[in-house]
């Protein structure tokens, strides 16, 4: 692991960056990258936002969300520095992960599954990886506006569950506070950024809570979208967003699974759980992982081999 200190000295040495996260970007990934890459500017550095999957619709109110571009085969990218931001491995990058081979990389986390797959790694457990970058940018002395805060905000309260889970820290909250004197709109961001949704994603929710099942051995609440029920709405991948806490919150349920099938035999997994159970370790088995209490995997095995396995596993 390497200090802030060492990251900062590479991020002044290199003039061409690309920040990158992980595919599917949530909250998290898109507002580290996009604080990141804005503060990056502010330094009069060229920086790129480069993903393999673009931002989902829920982010497009934030104040320089432009500047996210699709990763495109074809391209020459030709910076000097690539840093990878709330994403666990190279795989889970996608095809960003090209923006590695010869170039000095740096790796920014907080997922404890992380396997420092960078030249430079920073992980920590924290939050989000929206708070390390805060704390990077304090560390830096570089003035963090509004634009900037409003990202951060966003990937706090995507990966805290607006302060719910406990990886909500004395620290968290005193982001939260100093983000707010600089006029971060915490309310818009909620609105924006939790409480709207598409037409799609109210139908898909109610399908899946009418839909759920429950296991009340194991306290598994549980879920697997077909491909048919996603198109019967248009539904994209972001429209099922919730659904796996929305499982949870079944008094008797300890753990929860949500099954979502993409594309005809390929299935991307999502858990929760309320106490002990470490949902990463279960993640694992398919190749997936996260943290103890929300994790997620891909599979290629049907859905109710998946169920059947994690029931196995609890
Ligand atoms: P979600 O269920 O919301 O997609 O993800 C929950 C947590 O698990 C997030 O921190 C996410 O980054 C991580 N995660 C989700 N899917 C995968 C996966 O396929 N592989 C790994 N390593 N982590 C994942
Ligand atoms: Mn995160």
């Amino acid at each position: 692991m390497n200090t802030f200190q060492e990251i900062k000295d590479i991020i002044d040495e290199s003039n061409y960056i690309i920040v990158t996260a992980h595919v599917n970007p949530d909250g998290d990934a898109i507002g580290a990258g996009l604080g990141l890459a804005l503060a990056l500017k502010k330094l009069g550095k060229k920086v790129r936002f480069v993903l393999q999957d673009l931002n989902p619709q829920t982010t497009n109110f934030l104040e320089g969300i432009e500047v996210v571009e699709q990763f495109d085969l074809t391209e020459k990218y030709e910076n000097d520095l690539t840093i990878c931001v709330d994403c666990a491995s190279e795989g889970r990058l996608g095809n960003t992960k090209l923006l590695l081979e010869g170039r000095t990389s740096i790796n920014i986390d907080h997922h404890i599954s992380n396997n420092s797959y960078g030249t430079y790694n920073y992980v920590i457990e924290a939050s989000s990886t929206s708070e390390i970058i805060y704390t990077f940018l304090k560390f830096c002395g570089i003035q963090i506006d509004k634009a900037i805060g409003e990202a951060l905000y966003t990937g706090l309260i995507n990966d805290t569950g607006n302060f719910k889970h406990d990886n909500v820290k004395e620290s968290t909250f005193l982001m939260a506070a100093d983000l707010k004197k600089i006029g971060v709109d915490s309310c818009k961001i909620v609105r924006e950024f939790l409480d709207t949704r598409s037409f799609a994603s109210i139908k898909l929710v109610g399908r899946a809570m009418y839909e759920m099942e429950f296991d009340e051995e194991k306290k598994l609440a549980y879920y697997f979208m077909t491909k048919d029920i996603l198109d019967e709405y248009k539904g994209r991948k972001e429209d099922t967003e919730g659904i796996v806490e929305n499982l949870l919150s079944l008094r008797e349920a300890n753990v929860s699974l949500f099954l979502r099938e993409d594309k005809v035999g390929f299935i991307k997994g999502s858990m929760r759980s309320k106490n002990h159970i470490d949902v990463n370790e279960i993640a694992s088995v398919f190749g997936g992982g996260g943290h103890k209490k929300a994790a997620g995997f891909s599979s290629t095995l049907p859905g109710d081999e998946i169920i059947k396995i994690v029931l196995e596993k609890l």
